[in-house]
């Protein structure tokens, strides 16, 4: 482990307790049904090992990741975990997904091929998820190559190279609550799983619901439910809940120290550009985290942090351009002498809106774009640690499984 990044004053911090009791919360809200650990690009930005685990422990029944090559990596680490890969392309490694006992995603007919390919080439029954299409226009299978497919997969099964554990398909509009296309799909699902059962097919796991509508339609929770966003404590539909009102608890903390803290006179442009004049002497703050780090540049002029002084806590605007390493925010007019902070003291750019922080869902807000993009473009540069800086899992903050 690398004691100075994880004891860094920049840091990105997992409560791993949170996403535990997201999953269970998943759960409760899903009607008791499974829930799948969405821990795909990374785990959301907070490790893909760090935030499986805690799903585990919070009894998700599988884990789900989008490339056969980030879900081998967690596989390796967790052996006994379920892991589910449902983005194949024709050039994807197989017989490597075979070999670390993935459970693979099957949503197009060449893929149902080259699986029960590399199943045979292995002498292994590989196990399958089939995805169908029901209206999202994505990835699955086209709903006229769907009865075939089914027919094959049953083949496969009586051949004793794969074995279909589950059937999911995915929705398009789940985050608008009481949209056509939801219920649209709803139908469309039925109809693929009476096909299915049609061709001789028991998937033990029917499955389509993600965040949006473990919030909002427990009717559609099946046997399982595949929340991402929700496992990491953000609410997937912030006009209609808020995370606390889902009775969710964000997991990231994404912290910084103020590099710089000095007065300026009435005018002076700030950063790049000076897109921000200072209308009347202030107090500004320099935060050594930039655009090189995730935060967005979009946010130029428009986000906010709170800053924890030695006398409380005060929530201080970016001023000007985010720049790729540092941006500069304002701390208050400087009619008075006294700075309202100082180098060194703690910036919170995402934390608890429960305690008057900045949120994920608030730079989504600001940013003109969603919690997803937020949180998963926190770069590399931002070591991941415990609450308060502490290793996390005592295994530091590795990078193998994201
Ligand atoms: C990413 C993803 C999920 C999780 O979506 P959230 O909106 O984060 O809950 C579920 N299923 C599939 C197929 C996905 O790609």
């Amino acid at each position: 482990m690398d004691q100075t990044r994880s004891l860094s004053p920049i840091r990105a911090e997992v409560d791993t307790t949170a996403i535990t009791a997201n999953i269970r919360r998943c759960g409760e809200l899903a009607g008791g049904a499974a829930v799948m650990g969405v821990v795909k690009a990374g785990g959301y930005g907070h490790g893909a090992l760090t935030a499986a685990r805690a799903a585990l422990e919070g009894g998700a029944a599988l884990l789900g990741l989008a490339q056969p090559v980030e879900a081998i990596a967690l596989k390796r680490e967790l052996p006994h975990a379920e892991v589910l890969a449902w983005l194949l392309t024709p050039d994807t490694d197989l017989d490597a997904a075979v070999a670390a006992e993935l459970t693979l995603g099957v949503a197009a007919p060449w893929a149902l091929d080259a699986v029960e390919a590399a199943a045979e080439r292995s002498g292994r029954t590989v196990r399958v998820h089939l995805e169908v299409d029901t209206g999202m226009c994505r990835a699955g299978v086209a709903p006229e190559e769907w009865p075939a497919v089914v027919a094959r997969a049953r083949r496969a099964e009586e051949a004793g190279t794969l074995r279909v554990e589950g059937i999911f398909s995915h929705l398009a509009c789940a985050d608008e609550p009481g949209h056509p296309a939801t219920d649209a799909q709803r139908e469309r699902f039925e109809a693929a799983l009476a096909d299915a059962t049609e061709a001789g097919l028991r998937p033990r796991w029917r499955h389509l619901a993600n965040s949006a509508a473990v919030a909002t339609r427990p009717d559609l929770a099946y046997d399982l439910v595949r929340p991402g966003l929700m496992t990491y404590g953000i609410s997937p539909v912030p006009d209609q809940h808020d995370a606390a009102a889902l009775g969710l608890r964000p997991a990231l903390r994404w912290e910084a120290q103020l590099s710089t803290v000095r007065r300026v006179p009435a005018g002076s442009g700030v950063s790049y550009g000076h897109t921000h004049v200072v209308p009347t002497d202030r107090w500004l703050g320099v935060v050594p985290l930039g655009y090189g780090d995730g935060v967005p540049r979009s946010a130029s002029d428009r986000a906010q942090v709170a800053v924890h002084t030695s006398t409380g806590t005060l929530l201080a605007h970016v001023a000007g351009r985010v720049c790729m390493d540092q941006f500069v925010v304002d701390l208050g007019p400087a009619a008075q002498g006294t700075a309202p902070a100082a180098a060194g003291d703690r910036v919170t750019l995402v934390g608890d809106p429960v305690r008057g922080e900045p949120g994920v869902e608030d730079w989504a807000a600001w940013t003109d774009t969603i919690s997803y993009e937020v949180v998963t473009r926190i770069g590399p540069r931002v070591p991941r640690t415990g609450p308060g800086g502490a290793p996390l899992d005592g295994r530091g903050t590795r990078r193998a499984a994201g």
